[in-house]
């Protein structure tokens, strides 16, 4: 996607060789009027899988999962929760899900009421990287007895193998931008499609 491409190339950091610092407009600041047409071209691509809920995982996946449902006539938007809490019991499906940024371990739930069987749920994330986030909710689903119709992410690092896997999988994965490597001076270098 031509816009954030641009802004990547405008704001983006690097840390290392292998994470992408977008804070300036999308997970710290938030560029609204460019998240709002990031979420427009996630649901033009999904819009004939006919989702019945949007969800992804707090606290990054919510502004881009939130554009994306209202693009997609005002579904609803369920987003799973880190942590442990006080009412861990059995109306909620968990997963554990290694963090990638964090370097930790994490379980993330859902209470199965906002899950219900056989609702078709478009996975949406700001960053795809080894999948675990995304596998992560999709074992939600499992559990919740909900086909996953298509994944949607806003900055796929091609470098990583989940993305990959989800193709090689036949997962109907949509990334508006693909990073292909970050070089040796730190520079984004983005897969031009
Ligand atoms: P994965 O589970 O695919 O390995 O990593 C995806 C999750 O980790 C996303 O939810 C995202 O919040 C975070 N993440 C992974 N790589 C990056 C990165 O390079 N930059 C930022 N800002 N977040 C990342």
């Amino acid at each position: 996607m031509k816009e954030l491409n641009e802004a990547i190339r405008k704001w983006g950091k690097t840390i290392g060789k292998d994470v992408v610092k977008v804070d300036m407009f999308l997970n710290h600041r938030i560029d609204t009027a460019l998240m709002f047409r990031m979420g427009e071209e996630l649901a033009d691509h999904f819009a004939s899988a006919r989702p019945d809920l949007v969800l992804t995982v707090e606290a990054s996946g919510i502004a881009l999962a939130l554009a994306c449902a209202r693009a997609l006539g005002d579904i609803p938007v369920v987003f799973a929760k880190k942590g442990s809490t006080v009412v861990q019991n059995e109306e909620m499906v968990t997963s554990r899900v290694y963090s990638f940024t964090h370097k930790t371990e994490n379980t993330i739930r859902v209470d199965r009421r906002y899950l219900p069987e056989g609702s078709r749920v478009l996975i949406v994330d700001d960053f795809l990287a080894d999948g675990q986030a995304v596998h992560g909710m999709m074992e939600l689903c499992d559990q919740s007895g909900c086909p996953v119709c298509g994944i949607g992410i806003g900055i796929e690092k091609g470098f990583q193998p989940g993305g990959e896997t989800l193709r090689s999988q036949g997962r109907d994965l949509y990334s508006l931008a693909i990073v292909d490597h970050i070089d040796e001076k730190g520079n984004v270098c983005l897969r031009e499609n």
